[in-house]
């Protein structure tokens, strides 16, 4: 399935870039898309990173890219006019044209590769270890959020309809279970109890969202903690996967990264006492991203911050334990049960969650009011 290394240059051939080719590894451990690092055989130019987007899963792959395209140029006159960097491409990614002048090349088979400037230097984080990481990683997707904030919505494409709509993920379970395909049902009425058990109250954001009262912003959607690089004093340099970004609430964001941050173990523990809270990190990354945000967040936005916790462990247990009662055909496994292992590790951390719910209400509340006093000072 992998491309060989002839084939990869002969791709590579197809883009603008300084200096030649030298060389092509596989690289980072992305479940989505195939990447490979570039290497220059000019010392003086730069490497690249080659991907060829997943088009399985992503149907509309030009629009795609414009939506990268339309982000990362407003990102970077964002680093230049209001931080001056002199190094802009090393804070947004840099999409490198192909001959035909798009972003994007696609090959005879129809896939499609794009190209992005590699950042040196670099390292991302499965699991959070120290409150500095957990905080720098906030502000970094904060300021992310920040700084699209006087985007035109409308202008992005959505890529991947209702991708975190919980009506849309419950509408899925029920066909699942409809169907019962793999004939695994009678082993699963625990989980699916507690989906009934939470079947309204989860669908308080995109309520809100629907009468009105949570703005449309442009979101990231895939916001793990894995997606933030790092440079190599371990400050937060660039926010990367940009694939999902399309209209929506800032509840995704913040919701889908604490997912990730405040939990002590994997996503996919089999020892459910392992899955633990780390309320430290959670309280620096709150003070990070509501330190370049809270300023512009009504009450309820501020309030549906604290929902997004509990809401993206849910959608992300639900979606697994879809795929293994339809006999997991959407997401990789690496054993037989794996999806329902990592649905009860998913539903085991919303408990977690549940029951520290005014805890983390209390921390997202204060650290907002710490914000809002921030940006104030900075603006007098
Ligand atoms: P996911 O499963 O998280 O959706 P993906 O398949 O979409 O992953 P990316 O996250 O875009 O892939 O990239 C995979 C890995 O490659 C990243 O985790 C990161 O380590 C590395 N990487 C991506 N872009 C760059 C870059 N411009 N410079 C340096 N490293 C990069
Ligand atoms: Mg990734
Ligand atoms: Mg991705």
């Amino acid at each position: 399935k992998a491309a060989n290394l002839e084939e990869v240059a002969a791709i590579v051939a197809n883009f603008e870039i300084n200096g030649g080719f030298s060389d092509a590894v596989p690289f980072g451990s992305g479940h989505i898309n195939d990447t490979y690092r570039i290497t220059n055989s000019y010392a003086a130019c730069p490497d690249y990173v080659l991907q060829r987007v997943n088009h399985e899963i992503f149907k509309n792959v030009p629009a795609l890219i414009d939506n990268i395209s339309y982000v990362t140029d407003h990102l970077r006159n964002k680093f230049s006019t209001l931080m001056g960097s002199a190094n802009v491409g090393d804070r947004a990614l840099t999409l490198i044209p192909a001959k035909s002048g798009q972003y994007y090349y696609q090959d005879a088979k129809g896939q499609y590769w794009r190209l992005y400037l590699f950042l040196p230097d670099t390292r991302s984080y499965d699991v959070v270890t120290t409150t500095q990481q957990a905080l720098e990683g906030g502000k970094a997707l904060g300021q992310f959020q920040n700084y699209l904030a006087d985007l035109d919505v409308s202008k992005l494409s959505v890529v991947l309809p209702d991708f975190h709509n919980i009506n849309f993920r419950l509408k899925q379970f029920a066909e699942a279970i409809q169907n019962n395909a793999a004939g695994r049902l009678d082993e699963v009425a625990a989980e699916v109890a507690f989906v009934r058990a939470r079947e309204h109250g989860m669908g308080e954001i995109e309520r809100l969202g629907d009468a009105g009262k949570l703005p449309l912003r442009v979101t990231h959607n895939d916001t793990k903690f894995n997606n933030i690089l790092f440079d190599a004093n371990d400050r937060a340099q660039c926010i990367i996967d940009l694939d999902t970004i399309m209209p929506g609430y800032m509840a995704f964001d913040f919701g889908d990264a604490v997912r990730t941050l405040i939990n002590t173990a994997p996503e996919d523990e089999p020892d459910l006492d392992k899955i633990q809270l780390n309320i430290p990190v959670f309280k620096a990354f709150a003070q990070g991203f509501l330190g370049q945000t809270a300023s512009y967040m009504s009450t309820t936005e501020l309030r549906s911050l604290t929902l997004g916790i509990t809401l993206l462990p849910f959608i992300m247990g639900l979606r697994f334990l879809t795929d293994y009662i339809n006999g997991d055909t959407y997401y990789k496994t690496a054993f037989p049960a794996h999806n329902l292992q990592r649905a009860r590790a998913q539903f085991n951390l919303v408990e977690k969650l549940e029951k520290a719910h005014h805890q983390l209400y209390a921390i997202v509340m204060h650290a907002a009011e710490v914000g809002m006093s921030h940006t104030h000072a900075k603006s007098n």
